[in-house]
């Protein structure tokens, strides 16, 4: 009874200095601010943040005296450009490709070892100027409990909104293979596999259950794949249809790593939210985006990544690195076409694939295909938002939306690549990095 008493105690303490901590009242002095992402930025404002929010703005710096506010700090980036904290849609941050290590490293390693190796993931993300991401999974489910640390201020990172594991067909892209049969029975989980409609109900409500903010299918194979199937449709349309209903009655939205015609019009068609990757679309594609206010997530950085190293890898096997070559100009032509019809594009960048906080080289692939930088603005603030389902409180600076804000030193919207430069970084009303 006593132990029990202890840990009460303790867990009490602890979550009143959290309170405490997260309430944080403060005034910004902003040169510049872009309050709506897609209307021009604003000069001289001066922004109210309490409880973690965006409480008022009002024209040219007023003391805070003025506003009646005592003992509050203050910031001054009267020379920076002010901005809401950028989304990235599609992370991996319970890993980070690297080729020097052993691949079979992953044998040794427990949960625990993932979740402490990503900590430096999360911090190098928020750095960056991202204060909310959509983790589209790994393997393991170890991104929820590093979500609920980020969430108890135990460890600094962006905000999660997190898939956990993908729904996948049995030898899928999101399955396990490569291995002894033994070996993949062993190390496999199998949670989110499934096949057939009524198995793919179930994987969902499963996944669900297990935690998922979102849910993510394998609706195609992968580019890397060295075999002549690699991009096709992998979930029937039956499986497809009943991962969309389930999810969407229990209050998630579905996104489709998707990389072949078919599969991704096969996934709108059976009314997923976004297109992850989307790189071989058809006119038929754009027209079922449209149809369908479908959102694609490019991921630039991922394709433009992955082809620099194999192209760079005399040790790559032939048949990748021609599937890789004949791939980049197909990505390109296929997201200036969804540009030009003016698709929904949200911002992600498949980082783990690319560096953790290299996140905002994706804008500066974005803008070398055609996109001006207002639209990355708004592909990385307000479109993620929507797509997240999250744009009350998100995706703006507008009136009581969440303080996620992030200070630049140059504006981005003459030169995108300022977006590599951030400053300064709130979220929730709390600085985690001042460069000022
Ligand atoms: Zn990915």
């Amino acid at each position: 009874m006593k132990k029990v008493k202890t840990v009460l105690l303790l867990a009490s303490t602890v979550l009143a200095s959290f309170s405490a901590f997260a309430k944080v009242d403060g005034v910004i002095y902003a040169g510049k601010v872009l309050v709506k992402p897609e209307e021009d930025a604003l000069t001289k404002q001066t922004l109210v943040l309490e409880d973690g929010k965006v409480s008022a703005i009002h024209e040219g710096y007023i003391l805070p005296h003025k506003l009646g506010l005592k003992d509050v700090k203050l910031y001054d980036l009267k020379d920076y450009y002010v901005m809401p904290g950028m989304i990235d849609m599609h992370v991996h941050l319970t890993f980070e490709r690297d080729k020097q290590v052993n691949p079979h490293a992953w044998l040794t390693q427990d949960d625990a070892d993932y979740a402490l190796n990503s900590i430096p993931y999360l911090q190098k993300t928020l750095d960056a100027g991202f204060t909310a991401v959509r983790d589209l999974g790994a393997r393991y489910q170890v991104i929820f409990p590093l979500k609920r640390a980020v969430e108890k201020q135990l460890i600094t990172g962006p905000r999660i909104f997190a898939s956990g594991n993908a729904i996948s067909a049995t030898g899928g892209h999101g399955d396990m293979h490569g291995y002894r049969r033994d070996l993949t029975e062993t190390m496999n989980t199998s949670l989110g596999i499934c096949d057939g409609a009524a198995d793919c109900q179930r994987a969902v409500r499963e996944v669900i259950k297990y935690g998922a903010d979102v849910i993510k299918i394998t609706a195609t194979g992968g580019v890397l794949s060295n075999t002549a199937a690699g991009v096709n449709q992998q979930l029937t349309d039956d499986e497809l249809n009943a991962i969309v209903n389930t999810a969407h009655n229990l209050g998630r939205k579905v996104t489709a790593h998707a990389h072949g015609t078919q599969g991704v019009n096969a996934a709108i068609r059976a009314g997923v939210d976004s297109i992850e990757h989307g790189s071989y679309l058809d006119d038929e594609s754009i027209a079922l985006f449209k149809r369908h206010g479908a959102y694609l997530v490019p991921t630039l950085l991922a394709g433009h990544t992955v082809s620099k190293e194999v192209l760079n890898n005399p040790n790559m096997p032939k048949a990748i690195a021609d599937k890789v070559r004949q791939v980049a100009p197909v990505v390109e032509k296929s997201f200036r076409n969804a540009l030009k019809n003016q698709v929904n594009i949200a911002f992600g960048t498949d980082s783990g694939v690319s560096r953790h906080g290299d996140n905002a080289k994706e804008a500066q692939l974005m803008v070398e295909f055609g996109m001006t930088p207002k639209q990355v603005l708004v592909s990385a603030t307000r479109s993620a938002a929507k797509l997240l389902g999250q744009e009350d409180n998100l995706g703006s600076l507008e009136v009581g939306k969440y303080a996620d804000i992030i200070a630049l030193k140059a504006n981005p919207e003459e030169d995108i690549s300022a977006l590599s430069e951030v400053s300064f970084v709130m979220k929730n009303g709390v600085v985690y990095k001042n460069q000022l």
